[in-house]
């Protein structure tokens, strides 16, 4: 059955590339009856950041990328779930270990004591020669029995790959079809470290063996050390997976998305007020595509259209506009009070309300999110919108406004509305329409020339939300308050 796997490093945010790379591990083990599992990839101790991990689980629940197996959070902490664990590398040294061993003793493997400079040195000379730098094998030369009695004098060491020459490895990638690689073209790889870590490359391999994955589905980025891995699946005389390597996630010019071009961690998406079903239906999206044009897909529908076949050999542009039209789209079908919660936040770090007075103000906060809710492209982007509820001092935003403005009916039609307003004792959509039918009877004036002439005097807009429910926000007091600074 199928197994697949997620594998993080704790580096400090779930990279948007990486939250595609887990969902398609995700939806492909759904579909077929697999298992997915999350393992904690830390053995670069280097690149470590305190909190990672939880950031990172907190993230992959977020989206409900939900795994039954691996490193979990249980009330906030770190703990495993699983028959084939510890899932975080770290915790596997011992592990590493025994399977270094076991390469050493059969020469697939050999101690290095090259010092840095050495290496330095050596890199310099073959690029300097036209060549592409890569190990000497230097090493090479020592026994088993001679390297380990360095060791017992205290020299430092690495353990690198010991790779035959001139030999073609060979797999069969399922988006990029049979790749060949020849093993000169290849360094022979550290897979153990000085400080006793194995190397990306060494863990992966053991890892994925032993906790029975079948299907490894990653970044790109590891298609260059796939041969490797091979390589190594063939020395231990194990079974290696399906390799399925992703296209990279591009920016707009077409380069691979990075930090430095905005966002691009899922957090930062959280915090603007994505919503998951919005991120992880838009993320599907970049790189696969279904086979008729849907765009708007349930997780359930994405597990039950997504294929591998259909992940695009060539990268994603990430496209925020069309991120932003699918997260409308959700944020519109979702009931106004998970918006308003959503909202809350964001309008009291804007300073529209203040903590203390949400309880008292909610169903008035909710008024106003159910007025912007169907023009909102993610939740924080409210407090771009919420202005016109605030101020009195409305000014037509254009020509046309500007027009209407003018219009000759216009100075009688608000002295009647005024008086009515000021009439009622609360303004809600209910007594707004019927004092829209008393003028209507009384003066005559209808339709269009009706509302238009108080929308724009009342909100400065020719077009927007429904009327009597933006006056019902806006509230007696400061409806009257803007009828006061038009007229003058
Ligand atoms: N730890 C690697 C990463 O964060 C995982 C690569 C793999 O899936 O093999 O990219």
């Amino acid at each position: 059955t199928v197994k697949v796997r997620f594998a993080p490093s704790p580096t400090g945010f779930v990279h948007i590339g990486s939250l595609r790379t887990a969902l398609y591990n995700y939806l492909f083990a759904k579909k077929h009856g697999g298992k997915y599992m999350l393992r904690i990839e830390d053995t670069d101790q280097t690149r470590y950041v305190e909190g990672a991990i939880e950031g990172m689980l907190n993230s992959m629940a977020w989206a409900g990328i939900n795994h039954e197996e691996g490193a979990v959070l249980e009330d906030g902490r770190v703990a495993e779930k699983g028959d084939c664990g510890p899932y975080i590398q770290s915790e596997r040294l011992d592990i590493y270990q025994k399977y270094i061993q076991e390469l050493l003793e059969a020469g697939h493997a050999y101690y290095c004591f090259c010092s840095k400079e050495r290496l330095e040195e050596v890199r310099e000379q073959q690029k300097a020669a036209g060549m592409t730098p890569k190990y000497d094998g230097h090493c090479r030369q020592y026994t088993l029995e001679e390297a380990r009695e360095k060791i017992t004098k205290g020299e430092s060491y690495v353990i690198r790959l010991k790779l035959p020459e001139n030999r073609n490895i060979q797999f069969l990638d399922v988006v990029r079809g049979n790749v060949t690689v020849n093993t000169n073209d290849i360094d022979d790889q550290v897979l153990m470290k000085s400080d006793g870590f194995p190397t990306y490359h060494f863990a992966v391999v053991v890892d994925d063996n032993l906790m029975g994955i079948t299907h490894v589905i990653r970044g790109e980025e590891w298609l260059i050390s796939t041969p490797k891995h091979v390589y190594l699946y063939e020395v231990f005389g194990w079974k290696a997976p399906q390799y399925v390597h992703l296209p990279n996630i591009l920016n707009a010019e077409r380069k691979k998305l990075s930090k430095r071009h905005g966002d691009v961690a899922v957090e930062d998406f959280v915090r603007k007020g994505y919503l998951p079903e919005g991120l992880v239906n838009y993320v599907a999206l970049v790189g696969w595509s279904p086979e008729d044009n849907q765009e708007i897909f349930s997780m359930d529908e994405l597990i039950e259209k997504f294929s591998l076949e259909r992940v695009s050999k060539s990268g994603g542009v990430f496209d925020t506009d069309k991120l932003n039209w699918i997260n409308s789209h959700y944020i519109k079908e979702s009931p106004v009070e998970r918006i308003t919660d959503l909202a809350i936040p964001h309008l009291i770090k804007a300073g529209y309300v203040a903590e203390t007075e949400v309880e008292e103000k909610y169903q008035w906060i909710k008024d106003m999110v159910t007025v912007l809710q169907d023009r909102l492209s993610y939740v924080g982007e409210i407090v771009d919108k919420v202005d016109i509820f605030f101020t009195t001092e409305i000014k037509p935003e254009d020509q046309e406004a500007e027009e209407i403005l003018k219009l000759e009916h216009l100075p009688q039609l608000l002295e009647v509305f005024a008086e009515k307003i000021g009439a009622v004792e609360v303004v809600d959509e209910e007594t707004v329409k019927s004092i829209f039918k008393e003028i209507q009877k009384e003066t005559g004036i209808k339709g269009k020339n009706l509302f238009m002439p108080i929308r724009v005097a009342l909100t400065g807009a020719v077009h927007g939300p429904d009327l009597p429910l933006i006056l019902k926000v806006i509230g007696k007091q400061n409806i009257l308050s803007r009828i006061d600074y038009v007229k003058n």
